[in-house]
């Protein structure tokens, strides 16, 4: 099979001939001291900051700054409430109500899948092997004239493995529709981010977001990375100011801080090793998943009883044992040595009366 991509039969016919909102700020590009284009109140905000203006659309001080990071130019870039922003854009501007299909991969991240019902766009699925990587076959049998997209996640959550690589690029290669790949993990994999393949494939969306290694899961910075068209298609129909003025101006100076994000990933990636070891040593541990995330799948023997166990210790973790392939797994965060120190205590005293 060869690939044609062509974007413009992707995109919905009503998105094609959208007449997007022009923002006062979209359309005056000057310079000027006096404002009186966006109705916003010119005595102040009562947070005694530049709040009372409406902030950059297409937050470019931002994206010149991820762009350092990243080496992904701006305009291969679109920036989101969150990443869950950026996985809603997708749906509403690639797929028809009722009509188009988009494959899913579980055990993998549940957005997808609520994004795809709130636009009803229907689901199809193929499990990951027992090992969690892409069922290729599965995956090409699945592919009918109306499938749009394939969301994959690497590393994946909740499994916490990476997919392997040549498998993505065989699905990247063979797909006429878009390939979407979730990153949110990517700090702490020994795996290569795929953004450096932008101009390889233009059928590629890859997900990042400032919600896990940069720390900053409360200010909702998700970051789509595609082809200029791609962006283009993000930039037409996301919400004129969807990135608000406060996030703007800490992310920036968030991202003068990668040392510090550095240090805690290798802090984190050394306490998931250390985590994972001694996991295994329990007798009612079945499993721990090896993972390139910050997160662990461990397959116990009663994970409700441990769970609970857990909570009755002050401590949550994420009981995943109804999610298919993943019976009788919990996934736990890696935390700080010392909530990790708690975390093993906790586990000490399981079963709860039992210790002689
Ligand atoms: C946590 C997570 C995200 C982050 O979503 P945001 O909306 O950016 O906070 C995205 N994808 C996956 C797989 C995640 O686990």
């Amino acid at each position: 099979m060869t690939t044609t991509f062509d974007l413009t039969k992707l995109l919905r016919e009503n998105i094609r001939q959208l007449t997007p909102y022009s923002s006062a700020r979209d359309e005056f590009k000057g310079e000027a001291s006096v404002w009186l284009d966006a109705n916003e109140n010119a005595f102040g905000s009562p947070l005694d900051r530049n709040f009372n203006r409406y902030p950059d659309p297409l937050q470019h001080q931002l994206k010149l700054k991820l762009s350092e990071i990243k080496g992904v130019p701006p305009r291969n870039m679109f920036l989101g409430n969150g990443s869950d922003e950026a996985i809603d854009i997708l749906f509403r501007a690639f797929c028809r109500p009722g009509v188009d299909n988009v494959i899913l991969v579980p055990p993998t991240y549940g957005m997808y899948k609520v994004s795809a019902n709130i636009n009803d766009v229907a689901t199809k699925y193929v499990n990951l092997t027992a090992d969690f990587q892409l069922n290729l076959e599965g995956i090409a049998e699945a592919i009918d004239a109306n499938t749009r997209m394939i969301f994959l996640c690497s590393p994946n959550n909740p499994t916490g493995n990476s997919l392997y690589r040549e498998d993505v690029e065989t699905v990247l290669a063979n797909f006429n529709g878009l390939v979407v790949i979730d990153e949110a993990y990517i700090n702490y994999s020994r795996q290569k981010t795929f953004i450096q393949e932008l101009t390889e494939y233009s059928n590629l969306v890859v997900l990042q977001t400032l919600s896990k290694a940069w720390g900053l899961a409360g200010l909702r910075l998700g970051m789509a990375f595609a082809s200029e068209e791609i962006i283009e298609v993000f930039n037409k129909i996301k919400p004129p100011y969807n990135i608000n003025q406060a996030t703007q101006e800490l992310a920036l100076k968030a991202l003068d801080r990668v040392d510090q994000v550095n240090a805690w990933i290798k802090e984190t990636v050394a306490e998931r090793d250390r985590l994972s070891d001694s996991l295994r040593k329990f007798n009612f541990v079945e499993f721990v998943y090896p993972s390139d995330a910050n997160f662990i799948l461990v397959k116990t023997s009663d994970p409700k009883g441990l769970y609970a166990h857990l909570v009755d210790g002050g401590i949550v973790v994420r009981d995943r044992s109804n999610v298919e392939l993943c019976a009788g797994c919990l996934r736990l965060t890696v935390g700080t040595p010392q909530e990790n120190a708690a975390l093993l205590a906790a586990l000490e005293q399981y079963p709860a009366g039992d210790r002689t």
